[in-house]
């Protein structure tokens, strides 16, 4: 039996769950979403932190938050350069996804979980469900399957820039509000950062994907530091992870009409369309937002019955973010192109923090 959807959304991250919770909203009766973890969220492939303003975006309760944070500090080869005033939440992904889950799930979302999407052709996806294989359709497919969207590549050709990070949640000898930033021409336009939770901190390197060899090495030293300077207790980690982050900008399209009557129109989302900021690296807020405006558009496709509306999309979430991503990606080649003398210059130009 071929279950049949007006929208089925492969990826059940922030950008998928948000354009699942939008289009039910909008009255579309027929979404499903596709999400091969077993658990929500986890494992953690994420610093957790977003801007507070995430939760006028989607639902955000506070037992889905660890801590709040109100500064970022910047430091360059270990010494303190800087302050930015940046209100955020560290989250509990898992908790949140699962939260987002159930909402999605109250709103009449079906929720194909765990379930993996093996293949993809004309309006048809095949999943791999609960130990058998099950084929469903769409009239619309969001693509909302991260970084190494497999949706992505089906239509899009050009390889995405990626930068690669690593993470572990190691134990703090004393909390804080504060978030640390950690700069070095060794990392390019990359960063290392200590996140505090609670009595934990997510501490982690993304260097660009060039610089990946040196990767562990340059972890170490920042862990090392750490632990040298009584912020951590131990350098033995509570849980490890890392992962992409697309680094190059959006990708030039993301709403693709359907070819035929019996293909479905895609539109991509979040890590999947690059709508991850290039600079920072944060990728939630720009997700949930892209996500929830996909979610928006493809209902409104629907029950308009109107596929040339799917357009908007595209433009709705280039005129909110466009620029915000233009600017990220102008920073991070700046970045790369300052000489070691230039760079504590170019860094607070870029970053705009209040020197010390
Ligand atoms: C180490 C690291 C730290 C980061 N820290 C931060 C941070 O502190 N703040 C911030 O804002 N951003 C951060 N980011 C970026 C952020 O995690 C992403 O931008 C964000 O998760 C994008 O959401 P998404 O829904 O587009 O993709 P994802 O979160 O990647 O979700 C995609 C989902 O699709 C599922 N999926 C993929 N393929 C399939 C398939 N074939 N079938 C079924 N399901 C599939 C995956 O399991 C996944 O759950 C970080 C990224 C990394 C790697």
């Amino acid at each position: 039996m071929i279950e049949r959807f007006d929208v089925a959304i492969v990826g059940g991250g922030p950008a998928g769950l948000s354009a699942a919770i939008a289009a039910a909203e909008k009255g579309c009766r027929s979404v499903a979403v596709v999400e091969r973890k077993r658990q929500w969220g986890r494992p953690v492939q994420c610093a957790e932190m977003a801007p507070k303003l995430l939760g006028q975006i989607v639902p955000l309760d506070r037992s889905a938050t660890v801590q709040a944070v109100g500064e970022l500090h910047f430091w360059l080869d270990f010494k303190p350069v800087g302050r930015l005033h940046a209100p955020a939440w560290m989250l509990d992904r898992p908790r949140w996804e699962a939260a987002l889950a159930g909402h999605a799930a109250a709103l009449g979302v079906a929720l194909f979980h765990p379930a993996t999407v093996l293949a993809m052709s004309g309006n048809g996806l095949l999943l791999s469900y609960g130990g058998v294989w099950r084929e469903i359709e769409a009239r619309i497919i969001i693509g909302a399957d991260g970084p190494q969207s497999l949706v992505r590549r089906l239509r899009i050709e050009t390889p995405i820039e990626f930068a690669l990070a690593v993470q572990e949640v190691l134990p703090l000898t004393q909390g804080s509000e504060a978030a640390d930033l950690f700069f070095s021409p060794d990392y390019g336009s990359g960063y290392g950062w200590c996140f505090p939770r609670g009595g934990e901190a997510n501490i982690g390197l993304a260097l660009p994907w060039e610089r990946r060899r040196r990767l562990r090495e340059l972890f170490r030293r920042l862990t090392d530091y750490l632990q040298r300077e009584g912020r951590i207790a131990s350098v033995r980690p509570i849980r490890r992870s890392g992962g992409l982050i697309p680094v190059g900008g959006p990708v030039a399209q993301t709403v693709f009409a359907a070819a035929d009557k019996e293909a479905a129109a895609m539109l991509l989302a979040g890590d999947a369309a690059g709508q991850c900021h290039p600079l920072s690296g944060a990728g939630i807020l720009t997700a949930c937002a892209c996500g929830r405006l996909a979610g928006e558009v493809a209902a409104r496709a629907m029950t308009e019955k109107s596929p040339a509306g799917l357009a908007e999309y595209e433009t709705a979430w280039r005129d909110l973010y466009g620029g915000y991503l233009h600017r990220g990606l102008k920073g991070r080649q700046k970045i790369m192109a300052a000489d070691p003398e230039q760079f504590a210059t170019v860094l607070q130009d870029v970053w705009r923090f209040r020197s010390l």
